[in-house]
């Protein structure tokens, strides 16, 4: 088998992974980069995916850094099945279409700013229609269901506590005589957190892919995160001011209601208004509604005793643009929750804009803020931020409240990799920055003894090599030759265009039937792919 990192490697987002079994190729996860204009041009690069040679994509969840370019694989002439569970289909539908939405919007900006400067028209990277199409292609199986893929490829989704839907996904393939599994972690979550049930233990396995997010962090406890959490909310309301928290529009904010409704209901907290300003929470929230039998025991229980967890005295979930503007005209100590969670679009921004510069405001961080987002220049303590063109002073008290965390930090990580059993276990810690996967990659192979690493961005790598039956090291190599330079690459393009060029004259001469149409359509094709080639070099 063959392997190659296609995203999520020494970087949070764009989390896709290829892999090839003989002419059987196929994705786990199919993630967007985000944070920051160069790794943003990774989305356009979606050649190495070979859409059309997919067989199918397994999908851990639906979180856009994970699932976020398979309307562009769609678009790109996939035709396989995307393999998820139910609740994860359920939430692309909402995600994937807004996804598309943000993406058109910003190619609509691009070209506002673009005319006038002279340049030539942004293309959304897909629309929302494209991520409606692309709905079509998801297969949503149950969690623990053993799934047939192909000939000697099966694989299985199981809890990993991160979001609703969320899936650890094991597979199994057929290798010469025996059988080998590897495992993706997917993102994982914490195990005492609420609503989703907790990640679940997996003690075989021979190749692992490890989440590195918060790996070099320690977060604090549920129970001293929820306090820290209240005494803000007090003090703002003492101060007859707001609380505005950026959340992830899954799970983030379905948490923190859960939380503020058990504080509100048992009288910890007084009523005060609790403003949902996220067309795609509320989305979110009704999927969390009717996917129920996601939750963990707990929340089932509150259910059972007749109370909806996720509806609270004194929340509004405000969904038009109106409602959201007359958020700001409510002069009463309350609390905004809105999205995006990295603040980098959305109606955050608004809120930001008008709370940031405000000493009695307080901003509370909960979620991960990837490097080159505004939350991330917020937490890292900027004095003063730009929004809508405009500087805005960060005058606001700044809070991070890592209890929240949607993902295992240090400890939760070695604790579910502990449970590992095979001595000669191969892991490859991704989803990090480079830093932190690096560090727990040391980490893991001190504890455990385990073979790490960390690997790079389009790396090819073998698996399965067995070390046993000793394959010289040159075997190796030459199967996998170093990629060749651009300039040998550009100048085998050139012989092949003359020899093109050559072969045409030929054909013309004898009077060939030659299928113009087909030869016409092609060529069309691969000048669109120059285009891009040239402004990719650009
Ligand atoms: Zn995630
Ligand atoms: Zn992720």
């Amino acid at each position: 088998m063959r392997v190659e990192f296609l995203g999520g490697v020494r970087t949070v987002t764009g989390s896709a992974t290829l892999l090839e079994k003989g002419s059987l190729k196929w994705l786990v996860d199919c993630g967007m980069f985000q944070g920051g204009k160069e790794l943003e041009k990774r989305n356009w690069k979606i050649q190495p995916y070979r859409a059309k040679d997919l067989s199918f994509i397994l999908l851990t969840h639906a979180h856009i850094d994970h699932s976020g370019l398979i309307p562009k694989l769609v678009k790109e002439g996939f035709q396989g099945k995307v393999i998820c569970t139910k609740a994860t289909l359920d939430l692309c539908e909402v995600m994937l279409q807004d996804s598309g939405h943000i993406q058109e919007m910003e190619a609509e900006w691009q070209n506002r700013k673009g005319k006038r400067a002279g340049k030539g028209e942004a293309i959304p990277l897909y629309t929302a229609k494209d991520a409606e199409k692309s709905l079509r292609y998801f297969q949503p199986v149950a969690y623990g269901e053993i799934v047939q893929l192909a000939e000697g490829v099966k694989a299985r989704f199981q809890d990993a506590g991160h979001i609703l839907g969320s899936a650890i996904i094991e597979i199994w393939v057929q290798e010469g005589a025996g059988e080998k599994k590897i495992i993706f972690s997917g993102d994982l979550g914490n195990f005492d957190q609420p609503i989703v049930r907790d990640p679940s233990i997996i003690e075989e396995g021979d190749v692992l892919w490890l989440e590195s997010t918060y790996g070099d962090r320690f977060h604090k406890s549920r129970e001293e995160t929820v306090q820290e959490l209240l005494k803000i909310v007090q003090e703002a309301i003492s101060h007859r001011a707001k609380v505005v928290i950026p959340a992830f529009a899954v799970e983030r904010t379905q948490d923190i209601v859960y939380t503020l409704g058990q504080a509100i209901r048992s009288g910890t907290l007084p009523l005060i208004p609790v403003y949902i300003d996220s067309p795609l929470a509320i989305s979110a929230t009704e999927i969390f509604k009717k996917n129920s039998d996601c939750f963990d025991q707990e929340t089932q229980d509150i259910l059972s005793g007749g109370e909806n967890p996720l509806e609270i005295p004194g929340i509004r979930y405000t969904r038009t643009t109106e409602e959201s503007k007359a958020i700001n005209e409510d002069t009463r100590p309350g609390i905004i929750v809105s999205a995006s969670g990295m603040c980098d679009s959305g109606r955050i921004q608004h809120h930001l804009k008008h709370h940031l510069w405000r000493e009695e405001s307080h901003i509370v961080i909960i979620g991960y803020q990837a490097e080159g987002t505004l939350g991330r220049r917020i937490v890292d303590g900027a004095t003063t931020v730009k929004l809508f063109g405009e500087q805005i002073a960060v005058k606001a008290r700044i809070h991070t409240l890592g209890g929240f965390s949607a993902h295992a930090d240090q400890k939760g990580l070695l604790n579910w990799v502990s449970h590992l059993r095979n001595p000669r276990l191969e892991v490859f810690v991704n989803h990090g920055e480079e830093k932190i996967s690096l560090g727990l990659s040391q980490l893991v192979s001190a504890r455990f003894h385990f073979k790490t690493s960390v690997p790079q961005w389009r790396e090819k790598r073998p698996l399965f090599i067995d070390v046993e039956k000793e394959v010289p090291d040159e075997e190796v190599k030459r199967a996998f030759l170093p990629e060749e330079p651009l300039s040998v690459l550009l100048n085998r393009l050139d012989r092949t265009y003359k020899r093109l060029r050559r072969k045409l004259k030929r054909e013309k001469k004898r009077g060939e039937d030659v299928d113009r149409q087909r030869w016409w359509r092609q060529v069309g094709e691969i000048h669109q792919k120059l285009e891009e080639l040239e402004k990719e070099i650009e």
